[in-house]
């Protein structure tokens, strides 16, 4: 391998077009434990109800009240949210609960997860300018489809709401770092950086959704950038230490969120009839040095003939906007449906 193919490739893994060999077939994640919702129960002396109208499995006994969602990383008990590793999920007629939950029922795990709603997002068109991106067979460039996508997301997100702002708006070359700053700038409670994926095996297809994962931080560096992001009348008042324990809250609160919002996505991809990966952490440049939640969509794979087709298609364009909006604002709809309660009980 020449020390040329290995800048290419390193260039390539850090945009977030990286080439997956292999696929993770769904649902469940690897060296993750899960067990039946009845002999959990029966193990932890709690019953079970399952309200298929919004998704939410109750366990309670007399002094327990547990809610959790299908394939949402959030856990209800007695009146706190904790966060789970992996999500419960449900495949042929039962329902399978993260073994971790026990832990937290047997207060092993004391970290309790307060949900921000979401408000102001950060959409990033991957690529652009001097840096086409991924290229087609037919010569469609990655940089153009990430635009189009992006713009038509602005749209439907704020839609629904939210304050929304584009990291380019038009075809210019910006530093990775620069995305993460424009992020961090306009702060935001999101970033939503978009791509299209490319391989040489050209079967492979198929959407994917990275988070930014603690497993991938530099924390050394991250440490120091930390002085640039207190406000500069607070840089003197923190001592080394106090900022790492700063850092360190703010860094969780983001790998929840971004979890969170890439388990969000994959549902709601998966439902639209989207084929999409479980949800991975990835070293990415804009996840890994991320200041905010962060994530990114690989909306298809270019190099493969059917996606190529469809990602030039302004109405899949558009359906691939819809599905990535509809996650994000499930993503705010979690919290309240943890919290109501349902009529007759
Ligand atoms: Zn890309």
């Amino acid at each position: 391998m020449s020390k040329h193919f290995l800048v290419i490739l390193v260039a390539l893994s850090l945009c977030g077009c990286v080439t997956i060999p292999k696929r993770v077939t769904l649902p469940l994640p690897p060296k993750a434990k899960f067990v039946e919702v009845s002999k959990f129960c029966k193990k932890n002396g709690l019953t079970y109800s399952y309200n298929t109208l919004d998704d939410v499995v109750e366990l309670t006994s007399k002094d327990k009240n547990i809610r959790l969602l299908l394939n949402s990383l959030l856990v209800y008990y007695n009146g706190r949210f904790f966060r789970l590793k992996n999500s419960p999920f449900y495949r042929e007629g039962r329902i399978f609960i993260p073994q971790e939950l026990e832990d937290i029922i047997l207060k092993k795990i004391p970290k309790i997860f307060v949900p921000l709603a979401i408000k102001r997002i950060v959409i990033d068109p991957g690529h652009g300018g001097k840096d086409p991106g991924a290229i087609s067979p037919g010569g469609i460039k990655e940089k153009d489809i990430n635009l189009r996508i992006a713009k038509l997301l602005k749209r439907e997100l704020e839609k629904k709401g939210f304050i929304v702002y584009l990291t380019r708006k038009k075809d210019i070359y910006l530093s990775l770092q620069k995305r993460v700053e424009i992020a961090k700038d306009r702060r935001a409670d999101l970033f939503i950086s978009i791509h299209a994926n490319s391989n040489r095996n050209c079967r492979v297809n198929g959407v994917e959704i990275y988070y930014l994962s603690p497993k991938y931080f530099n924390w050394k560096k991250r440490l120091l950038w930390l002085s640039n992001y207190l406000p500069p009348d607070l840089r003197g008042a923190y001592s080394r230490h106090q900022r790492e324990i700063i850092w360190r809250n703010i860094c969780a609160k983001n790998d929840a969120i971004s979890r969170q919002a890439a388990h969000c996505l994959v549902a709601i991809f998966r439902e639209l009839g989207f084929k999409v990966s479980y949800p991975k952490g990835a070293p990415f440049y804009v996840l890994k040095y991320g200041y905010v939640p962060s994530i990114l969509v690989e909306v298809g794979y270019l190099s493969n003939s059917r996606e190529e087709r469809l990602l030039k298609n302004p109405r899949y364009q558009h359906q691939i906007a819809c599905a990535i909006a509809l996650g994000v604002s499930s993503l705010n709809r979690q919290y309240p449906r943890l919290v109501k309660r349902y009529g007759n009980r």
